[in-house]
């Protein structure tokens, strides 16, 4: 593995770009396997009898990714050469949330996920339904300038922790200071946190494959801001039925700067 040579970098929008065979090969099944998961649990989740059945089709699949990004990232830190140093290296801990100020751009499949986990929790649904108009229309910089903080997070701890989107899990830093520093001046440009890549990659790997089942089966392929996408299924749950009967009914994801 040659996470020691990229480690600090952007996930590359060529995801195989740069990585060896092993890597891309293990990149490639990352993405066939959530495609393939995604495409079977969609069909389930279609032909659902009830909302229920419907919920648990899709959050299936944001689980399976989950499962699957989890594992080959502790695969990874337990037999890769620099993969203990990498473990020591990384800053995030319970209770440091610099990181959750900030949007948190989700596929359709995930913030269906989560909502089916938040829906149990009056607490969290007043929480996203609060915060959601404060966040709407914003983009990545005024979101960073506005400092809300995520809606599921309590206590300094993300509340969803094992349900919570990929770009959430695969997302680490090496450096906290950096990141209070990004929270308390979005303003200044600096060079990206440097983060341990691979799971990012990986990560980017199941979204390809899990949009790309959206596309494979005509329906709306575009990711979403957390809170928005969130709060959309909690007012109108049948806002899922129709996204898989093919409505284009999520506002799509706008980042710009450093998004
Ligand atoms: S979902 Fe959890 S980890 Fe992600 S931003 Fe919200 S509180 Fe933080």
């Amino acid at each position: 593995m040659g996470e020691a040579t990229r480690r600090g970098g952007a996930p590359k929008t060529d995801l195989e770009k740069g990585y060896d065979a092993a890597e891309r090969e293990q990149i490639a099944r990352v993405r066939q396997g959530a495609h393939r998961h995604a495409v079977l649990n969609l069909g389930r989740a279609r032909t659902a009898g009830d909302q229920s059945a419907r919920t648990d089709a899709v959050a299936a699949i944001h689980a399976e990714a989950a499962r699957v990004l989890d594992d080959a990232t502790e695969s990874f830190l337990r037999a890769a050469r620099d993969g203990p140093a990498i473990a020591a290296r990384i800053a995030c801990r319970k209770g440091c949330a610099f990181c959750c100020y900030v949007q948190v751009e989700a596929t359709v499949v995930e913030v269906s996920g989560v909502a089916a986990v938040v829906e149990k929790d009056a607490a969290l649904v007043r929480s996203v339904l609060e915060t959601a108009p404060r966040v709407a229309g914003l983009d990545a910089l005024g979101r960073a300038r506005a400092r809300v903080p995520c809606p599921l997070l309590r206590d300094g701890a993300c509340s969803i922790y094992a349900d919570r989107p990929r770009s959430c899990r695969a997302l680490t830093s090496y450096d906290a200071r950096r990141c209070e520093d990004d929270l308390n001046q979005p303003d200044v440009p600096r060079e990206p946190t440097r983060t341990f890549t691979w799971p990012r990659v990986l990560a980017s790997a199941a979204t390809e494959g899990i949009r790309g089942a959206c596309r494979d089966l005509g329906l709306q392929d575009c990711t979403v801001e957390l809170t928005e996408g969130v709060a959309a299924v909690l007012r109108d749950p049948a806002i899922v039925a129709r996204w898989l009967a093919g409505e284009a009914v999520f506002p799509e994801y706008k980042a710009t700067r450093g998004a």
